[in-house]
């Protein structure tokens, strides 16, 4: 490993004990952002500008009391990390779950700034949540524990300061819970969140931007290979937001989704699914098993979907959700591309596996970009006071993922033609946001 890099990647260890999953995420960005500035730009190393970036501008942490329906008083931990503001006001999701902790919100928070600076808009980048777990609580409950926590929240984000918006955990209920006490609190009714209700000033589209995005930039990787998603086979893991219009547009596209899974096992439906089975999955919330009454169809109780053979695995659960094991038996069945829906869905040495065996494959930062993007969208139509047509901001969406696509294949073209999207995606999304920062000063 040269010298600069394995002493980059020591210091941020050193500085960051026990931070497992923000360290992974770094080291995956600096071993292809340090050979390219060592051999490119120079002045960035000089500048510091990468130990810059892996330093939050910001860490809040703060109480968040509520009382449960027993009138038990519970106590969690809220955090927003304010991570780079070189783009734009901070952005990016609020993530509601009992694994939430400093290491996996830096890892988020700092993926965002690469993910955020690859949707070519101006958008800076943060992470937020609670170490809450929404599952099993009353709509009540959620909506006092978010009253609660924008109570503190509010004060540190604002229309052009930080605009938090949902992920795990948080969806359009929380985000008209959270922005109805932010509009109590400050009188004043303000795109400071995105993901609201199409009604109450959201975006059109923006439920499904995630999902979307991923598949119109599978359709353009796919495209680059003279190949398309018609007649593919596609593993798709989880069963959320993410998960649901991902399967919905490969759908549409011409693929046969054959899984669908959550934290307590995988569907496998043979016949693939359709809208309206989609639906029903939907209808069950976390009861997967259920399915298997009304389709012809497996469940796989405790199983991820990456044993089944399919063409095309979009990892849309949760990070490090597919392991070395799990790349090598989707290999092993001749998938020959993945793309990432969640955030950091592969492991390090899952990556590795994906990349020696010249796998196409999408790091999340550049194929799940569609959400953070239409919530951009979101923020303009807000500052313009107007609301576009939901055709006007998918095409918008597919634009964005495109051009995204672009910029992987122009910083990540090896000499053999093919693209290495992770190398495109880091240093794209690494050289926008450094030249910003140099331009800014200390
Ligand atoms: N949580 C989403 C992500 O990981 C979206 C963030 C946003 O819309 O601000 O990119």
């Amino acid at each position: 490993m040269p010298s600069y890099l394995h002493s980059f990647i020591e210091d941020v260890a050193t500085r960051n004990p026990h931070q497992p999953e923000f360290l992974q995420a770094v080291r995956e960005i600096a071993e292809d952002v340090i050979p390219y500035i060592e051999k490119n730009a120079p002045e960035f190393i000089d500048r510091k500008l990468l130990e810059r970036m892996v330093e939050p501008e910001r860490t809040i942490s703060f109480r968040v009391v509520w009382q449960d329906d027993q009138n038990n008083i519970q106590v969690n931990r809220g955090y927003r990390v304010q991570m780079n503001s070189s783009l734009g006001p901070y952005k990016g999701g609020l993530r509601f779950s009992p694994t939430v902790n400093l290491s996996i919100l830096k890892f988020l928070a700092f993926e965002q700034t690469f993910k955020n600076s690859l949707t070519g808009l101006p958008l800076g980048s943060g992470k937020g949540g609670a170490d809450f777990d929404p599952k099993g609580k009353s709509d009540n409950e959620i909506m006092r524990f978010c009253q609660s926590f924008m109570t503190e929240l509010y004060r540190h984000i604002g229309s052009e300061t930080d605009v938090p918006a949902g992920d795990i955990g948080v969806g359009e209920r929380e985000i008209g819970y959270l922005f109805g006490q932010y509009k109590r609190l400050q009188n004043n009714f303000t795109g400071v969140l995105t993901g609201k209700g199409p009604t109450w000033a959201g975006s059109f589209i923006r439920p499904e931007a995630t999902g979307f995005g991923l598949l119109y930039f599978v359709e353009r990787m796919l495209y680059e290979v003279e190949d398309s998603l018609k007649g593919k086979t596609v593993a798709v893991s989880g069963a959320g937001n993410v998960a649901y219009y991902a399967a919905l547009k490969a759908t549409s596209l011409g693929a046969k989704v054959v899984t669908i899974s959550n934290s307590t096992g995988t569907i496998y439906d043979e016949n693939g699914f359709t809208a309206e089975k989609l639906d029903y999955v939907n209808s069950l919330k976390r009861n997967l098993q259920e399915y298997t009454k009304r389709y012809a169809s497996e469940f796989h109780a405790g199983k991820k979907p990456w044993q089944f053979p399919c063409d095309i695995a979009l990892p849309c659960a949760t990070q490090n959700e597919l392991d070395e094991e799990d790349a090598k038996q989707l290999i092993g069945n001749g998938c020959f591309c993945i793309a990432e829906g969640a955030n950091m869905p592969c492991t390090e040495e899952a990556v590795k596996e994906i990349l020696k065996a010249n796998l196409l494959f999408a790091p999340g930062k550049a194929a799940n970009a569609g959400g953070v993007a239409v919530s951009g969208l979101e923020m303009s139509q807000n500052r313009i006071g107007q609301q576009w047509p939901a055709e006007k901001v998918d095409s918008k969406l597919k634009k964005i993922m495109h051009d995204i696509h672009d910029t992987c294949s122009h910083y990540g073209k090896n000499k053999n033609g093919r693209i290495n999207y992770l190398k495109g995606a880091n240093i794209g999304g690494f050289v926008k946001v450094a030249t910003a920062m140099r331009a800014q000063g200390l």
